[in-house]
């Protein structure tokens, strides 16, 4: 008996001091990660690092006129992070319409090693295309937080989602084609894509990750 008297003592004991302890220790351990961690910059500068020499090696390798590199935005360029402190703090989860008015707010922050991947990419014949789920009616303000993060190429390249149909792998194929919203540009060989869920990629698996396929950490949300 007097053990089963213990365990909520403890408790009343722990509570208290975890709730001391400041806001951002009551975030979810996820958020907490990408926002504060010394592992999940050190990763995100470590997969731009290294694709940075793969990049250089596919494009003096590439004899194909014109090359492009396809981003994801969310978690891949854009850092998002403060959308779940936000969230978590209200006690609501991901709804569309708020999410909407977080990518009007323009208040996104830069995945760690991406401005300065970009800044190596701006050097190359490389042509940039965000391709993200973003929806397609918000692309003035999704190019002007990238502007005003410094990172917003002059010829950069925006395939957003026009609606539910218009999935990711359609999109691709208008690149590689040079079809749909692409047909004015042409086709594009295509030498990296960077993405942090498994969607962003053509191939899903196997030796391509490290090679032409970039992954970078996401706990925060995905459909695992
Ligand atoms: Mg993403």
């Amino acid at each position: 008996m007097k053990r089963l008297t213990l365990v909520p003592l403890v408790a009343l004991l722990t509570i208290p001091s975890l709730c001391l302890s400041g806001k951002e220790d009551t975030l979810p351990n996820e958020v907490r990660w990408v926002r504060e961690s010394g592992e999940y910059a050190n990763l995100c500068r470590q997969t731009f690092r290294l694709a940075q020499d793969a990049v250089r090696e596919q494009v003096r390798n590439s004899s194909k006129q014109k090359i492009a590199l396809v981003m994801d935005l969310d978690e891949t360029v854009l850092d998002n992070s403060l959308y779940q402190v936000e969230r978590h703090r209200l006690g609501l989860g991901f709804t569309q319409d708020s999410w909407s008015v977080w990518v009007k707010r323009e208040e996104a922050g830069l995945v760690p090693g991406v401005k300065s991947f970009l800044s190596f990419l701006r050097k190359h014949p490389v042509r940039v295309i965000f391709l993200s789920n973003r929806m397609n009616e918000n692309l003035e303000p999704t190019k002007s937080n990238l502007r005003k993060l410094g990172v917003l190429g002059k010829d950069d390249l925006f395939l957003l989602r026009m609606d539910k149909q218009d999935t990711k792998i359609i999109r691709r194929a208008e690149i590689t084609n040079g079809t749909g919203r692409m047909k004015k540009t042409g086709p594009f060989f295509v030498v990296a894509y960077f993405g942090d869920s498994m969607g962003d990629f053509p191939i899903p698996s196997g030796e391509a990750f490290g090679k032409t396929h970039f992954m970078l950490p996401n706990p925060m949300y995905g459909k695992w």
